[in-house]
């Protein structure tokens, strides 16, 4: 018998927090040890009440100190969760020794340090947070190295790949190929897609996610991340990285083998199966995840991407194949350019549009320290500033 294993859930007010609560509630052997959240602290508040963590914290200190903290009940152990405040609280809360397991669902860059210092302290990180890696990939997986600390994917692309990977000789990968769904804007012609509107991006199709990443996805930008993400998570070449467009969102991704065999992984579209499988590996459970139903027909389509309808999909190979600064540049871009959009203050086009002008005017280096990244960062947000209607 395993020890139970016990689970910080960093962003658990977030759309895969909630998942993942969902998910280490359904499985024995595995329980939350802490929660975190940063605006929605009532919410926090019903979460900790229903699993009883050891620790809570809320990552935004004013709030945090103006909060009526009542609402958390006393648990039936008489027991009340040790509270941390601010990212220090994140950062600290993921090195305890009551902690095996971080999710790491943040949303953004904000999720880079908790993330970075989980892997310091040698625990198995469950990662949702992909901007870790395409802001300093070579970092973290280098410091998992040193540490031994374990990454398992979360987002089902890269779970979907480990799963295909599982027990294959390298030498033996000819290429990884993501899925991407399309989102809303698949079919859509250029002149929808210069008019888009926040609520038509964020409707997608067949994924319910943070708006974040759904922006993402209209913009494909978050397939680029994804890219940038597999090169670093399973130490791709650049060019054995490719995507194809699948809008069931049942292949959640493919790799192609030197002998021609292909590996895929299906399920249907939901966060629970890969939020599982890192927390089990390598075993596999019965758990909450739905399952394919093959008495019904379905159909699995597949089509190559318009890279001219959606350019956002050309900075990750590029990213991928330059490494250094360029993958916390663009990520910083697309995050201040995404909150723009949604602020109604950046037209949908404008996102990848200025990520693309960042990328070409910032001072380049191929061996960034984490200080310069987080430099990078700020100077990026700050242009994108200049593309902002006031
Ligand atoms: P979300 O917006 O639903 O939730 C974000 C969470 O992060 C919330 O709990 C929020 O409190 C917390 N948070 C926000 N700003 C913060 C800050 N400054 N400091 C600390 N905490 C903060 O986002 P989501 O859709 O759950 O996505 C989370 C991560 O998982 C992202 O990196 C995303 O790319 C990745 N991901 C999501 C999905 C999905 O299906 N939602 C799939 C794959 C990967
Ligand atoms: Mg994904």
């Amino acid at each position: 018998m395993h020890p139970t294993q016990k689970v910080a859930i960093l962003g658990s007010t977030g759309s895969i927090g909630k998942n993942a609560i969902e998910v280490v509630r359904a499985l024995p052997g595995f329980e939350v040890a802490a929660l975190s959240a940063h605006s929605r602290l009532n919410e926090l508040c019903d979460q900790v009440n229903a699993c009883q963590p050891s620790f809570i914290v809320a990552s935004e200190k004013d709030r945090a100190e103006q909060f009526d903290w009542s609402r958390l009940n006393v648990s039936s152990a008489g027991k009340t969760p040790a509270r941390l405040t601010g990212p220090e609280g994140l950062e600290e809360v993921v090195t305890r020794d009551e902690v095996d397991v971080v999710l790491a669902a943040i949303v953004g860059s904000a999720g880079l340090k908790s993330t970075l210092a989980a892997i310091g302290a040698s625990k198995r990180v469950a990662l949702a947070n992909k901007e870790t890696l395409v802001m300093a990939g070579q970092l973290a997986m280098d410091l998992a190295k040193e540490t031994g600390a374990q990454v398992l994917p979360v987002d089902s692309e890269h779970s979907a790949i480990f799963q295909a990977l599982n027990g294959e000789n390298r030498s033996g990968i000819k290429k990884v190929i993501l899925t991407a769904s399309g989102g809303p804007f698949r079919n859509a012609s250029l002149d929808e897609l210069r008019n888009a509107t926040v609520s038509t991006a964020l409707a997608h199709p067949t994924w319910q996610m943070g708006p974040k990443i759904t922006i993402d996805s209209a913009t494909m930008m978050n397939k680029s991340l994804e890219l940038i993400e597999a090169r670093w998570l399973f130490d791709l070449r650049p060019d054995q990285l490719d995507v194809v467009i699948h809008p069931q969102s049942i292949v959640h991704s493919l790799v192609e083998f030197v002998d021609g065999s292909i590996i895929a992984q299906l399920s249907p579209p939901d966060m629970k199966l890969p939020i599982q499988y890192a927390l089990t590996y390598p075993e596999r459970m019965p758990g909450p995840s739905p399952k394919l139903d093959f008495t019904q027909t379905f159909n699995l389509d597949f089509q190559p991407p318009d890279y001219d309808k959606f350019p956002a999909l050309l900075l990750g190979k590029e990213v991928a194949r330059e490494g250094g600064t360029t993958g916390a540049v663009l990520n910083a871009a697309n995050e201040a350019a995404v909150a723009a959009f949604l602020d109604g203050r950046l037209k949908f086009l404008d996102i990848t549009k200025s990520c693309r002008e960042v990328l070409n005017q910032h001072n380049f280096n191929s061996n960034p320290d984490l200080d310069e990244l987080l430099k990078l960062d700020a100077w990026a947000r700050k242009e994108i500033q200049q593309w902002i209607a006031a």
